[in-house]
């Protein structure tokens, strides 16, 4: 029986390129790991076949479950069905049930039934095809003696859906054991190394871990226990976040998939309030965190990029004397800004940024990365100043994290 629980392998050239970033081995060790299973081993390959047995062969012997993606689909780079099959000496296999489906699937989306699309329903003999619920090609389950041998599509959302209906689902059947269990409190404006300081003194029972991954300003606290029955793991991770609760406060801001922009969505559909944004530096990186929350239309009036001077005193009214004196980049112009858009929307509460994202631009009065963010609403305004590192990206990304994090503390604030 080979030693080692469980490995991914990804296939693709576009994944050892560079050019595409390997989402679904970081999805697939997240849910192995929630499932109960050590994975401690990845790899990622071209789309070479010679690589590509040569990695599954090496799997084999190693591991006790393998699960691999991409290259299942029907092009002439999709090489991985019949690496399989020559890495575990089985003979590729027609399987009716499968080519039905894919007839089916080109008729529902009008596509001819090609050779290259039919070539998906055949499978190394003795596999089952794990039905995909969104795309054509299925995934694969080949048990092996003491070894499980799993192939899925490339494409996120098909692997995912496959993942959730059949493969989790088959898994926990098999080995029935404790899942490791996790919370994730997700924290903002507090830096790594004081949160380290702050939690120094929770008691972490054995058997937990706890994790810091920080990200732009905002640190994810991650509880992981793999427990002798859940329910105790579950009161265990329960105390332990409380104790964290009670150290950090109101930094934590959600829970596991939260976001920042869900939380202020949510926050502002709880107190039946509308938001207008003006952006200037971070270039509509806000309106686009605040829209990716489904039924943001029910709160975001409008957002504005108010780039140029001229659109900063045309649009938002901010006065050209303000701009000349204090500058486009300043506490005053932020406030005029943010309360600027909320009259012009209409909205109750008005936020805005302005800053310098560099590299050029930057002065020793206002260096790159000096940034003012406001909100103003009917009780006033405020305004916060940052001097943030990084290069224009991170600085951008870390404006963006704060002024969601000012809206976020405005609208927590009692009246
Ligand atoms: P298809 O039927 O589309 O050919 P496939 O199983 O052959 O499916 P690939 O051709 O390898 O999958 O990849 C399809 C798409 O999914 C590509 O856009 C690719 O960039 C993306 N993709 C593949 N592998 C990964 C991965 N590990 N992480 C994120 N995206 C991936
Ligand atoms: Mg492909």
């Amino acid at each position: 029986m080979p030693g080692m629980e469980a490995e991914i392998l990804s296939i693709g050239s576009e994944l050892t390129s560079g050019q595409t970033v390997n989402t679904n081995a970081a999805y697939l060790a997240r849910r192995l790991r929630e499932a109960g299973f050590d994975c401690p081993r990845q790899a990622v390959v071209a789309d070479e076949r010679t690589l590509i047995v040569q990695s599954v062969r090496e799997a084999l012997r190693r591991s006790r479950l393998l699960l691999i993606t991409g290259g299942l689909g029907p092009t002439f780079d999709d090489l991985t069905m019949a690496a399989i099959a020559q890495a575990t000496g089985r003979r590729l296999v027609l399987v009716p049930a499968v080519a039905r489906r894919i007839r089916a699937f080109c008729r529902r989306h009008q596509r001819s039934l090609t050779t290259p699309a039919l070539r998906q329903a055949y499978l190394p003999q003795g596999a089952a095809a794990l039905p995909n619920p969104i795309g054509s090609a299925p995934g694969v389950w080949l048990a092996l003696g003491g070894t499980i041998l799993v192939a899925l599509p490339g494409v996120p959302q098909e692997m995912r859906a496959i993942t959730e209906a059949s493969v989790l689902p088959r898994l926990r059947r098999r080995t029935r054991r404790a899942p490791i269990r996790s919370r994730t409190l997700r924290t903002v404006g507090v830096v790594e190394l004081e949160i380290q300081r702050l939690l120094k003194t929770v008691p972490v029972p054995a058997g937990m871990a706890l994790g810091l991954y920080p990200n732009l300003r905002a640190v994810d606290v991650c509880l992981t226990m793999r427990g002798s029955s859940s329910q105790a793991s579950r009161r265990a991770l329960r105390a332990v976040e409380r104790a964290i609760r009670a150290r950090l406060g109101a930094a934590v801001y959600g829970l596991d998939e939260q976001t920042l922009e869900s939380v202020v969505g949510g926050a502002l559909v709880a107190r039946h309030k509308t938001l207008a944004v003006a952006e200037s530096c971070t270039g509509g990186l806000v309106s686009d965190r605040l829209t990716n929350v489904p039924g943001s239309s029910r709160y975001l009036l409008a957002a504005l990029v108010a780039y140029h001077n001229r659109a900063k005193q045309e649009w938002l009214g901010v006065p050209g004397g303000l701009l000349l004196r204090d500058g486009a980049v300043s506490a005053p112009v932020a406030r005029a800004m943010a309360q600027g858009i909320r009259r012009c929307a209409g909205a109750d509460v008005g936020l805005a940024i302005t800053g310098i994202a560099g590299p050029g631009g930057g002065t020793p009065a206002k260096p790159v990365g000096l940034v003012y963010l406001a909100v103003a609403d009917a009780r006033g305004s405020a305004v916060e100043r940052f001097r943030f590192q990084g290069e224009r990206a991170a600085i951008k990304g870390q404006a963006v994290q704060m002024a969601l994090n000012l809206l976020r503390k405005r609208l927590l604030r009692r009246r």
